[in-house]
């Protein structure tokens, strides 16, 4: 078992995102990936080179997810866009909310057959205005599911037959059936209720032994917790408040890379925590995750 007080979050690289989020370990590069959501920017770090590049989108990103041909897909305040990775071009591919301005797209992440799921939310954070997606490899979309308030956190049980997924707001962790050949969840139930105190479930990925691991907005920790009994196992606590989403990279996939925010702090608060914004990485954390699935593109 691991030790909590040998876990040390060091930060990755000296920038500081207003609302940094969706990290992806992007296996074939050895880089992590992440966005700032309200600067619309792509973060890229090879750790090996301590090499950091940005990609400017010029308009709000919500996620994004790694291409098989090396390229990003996007979720962006106005729809689903491919990145070329070397230039920076932007393709926009389709808008499900064009009808509804007030909206941006939030987290999103690739399901194990290559399709991407992705979420929207209101920018005035109005209750249920948003919904769920699932875009096709053909780019096409459908609406998995509505009355969303702020789509957040996703994962896949490793037997590929579970979805789990966070409406930041409820303070719980619903999960699906799922139907890998179809993207189609049903069936929802609640598998984890967050106690306010622990802060507010945000992003979310899974490690080797099924054990969710959810980033605590305004909560000061990631937390892994057992899907199966709802139970929370364990946390490590972290040097900022508002912790956004977390996925493992590194070689091995030992390592744990953790992004945050920055946003609305007051002069105040940023005394208290002057890494606000940081991408942390707590290396060798004594548990391991999954390589992210990729955009079949
Ligand atoms: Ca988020």
């Amino acid at each position: 078992m691991v030790n909590a007080t040998i876990l040390q979050p060091d930060v990755v690289v000296a920038h500081k995102c207003l609302l940094g989020e969706g990290p992806v370990w992007d296996a074939k590069r050895q880089v992590i990936c992440w966005v700032d959501i309200l600067n619309g920017e792509i973060h890229e770090y090879a750790p090996d080179q301590k090499k950091h590049q940005t990609i400017y989108v010029q308009q709000m990103i919500g996620s994004l997810a790694v291409c098989k041909n090396g390229n990003y897909l996007v979720a962006l305040q106005n729809g689903f866009a491919y990145i070329n990775r070397t230039t920076g071009e932007l393709q926009m591919l389709s808008d499900p909310e064009a009808h509804l301005p007030g909206n941006r797209f939030n987290d999103g992440k690739c399901d194990p057959a290559g399709r991407f799921f992705a979420g929207t939310m209101a920018l005035s954070e109005a209750p249920k205005a948003g919904g769920l997606y699932l875009l096709e490899n053909n780019a096409s979309h459908k609406k998995q599911l509505e009355e969303i308030s702020i789509s957040n956190g996703m994962a896949w049980s490793l037997d590929h037959q579970t979805f789990y997924y966070i409406d930041s707001p409820t303070y719980e962790v619903a999960a699906f059936d799922y139907d890998k050949s179809t993207g189609s969840i049903c069936n929802k139930r609640i598998i984890i209720k967050v106690p306010q105190e622990d802060g507010c479930p945000d992003g979310m990925t899974i490690d080797s032994e099924g054990m969710l691991w959810i980033a605590h907005w305004n909560g000061w920790q990631v937390a892994r917790w057992n899907p199966g009994t709802g139970e929370k196992l364990y946390h490590i606590p972290m040097p900022v408040a508002k912790i956004t989403s977390c996925t493992f990279g590194g070689q091995s996939l030992e390592d744990l890379y953790i992004t945050s925010a920055s946003v609305d702090l007051t002069d105040g608060d940023l005394k208290m925590q002057p890494l606000a914004g940081s991408l942390f990485v707590v290396r060798n954390c004594g548990f391991k995750g999954l390589p992210a699935f990729e955009f079949d593109i």
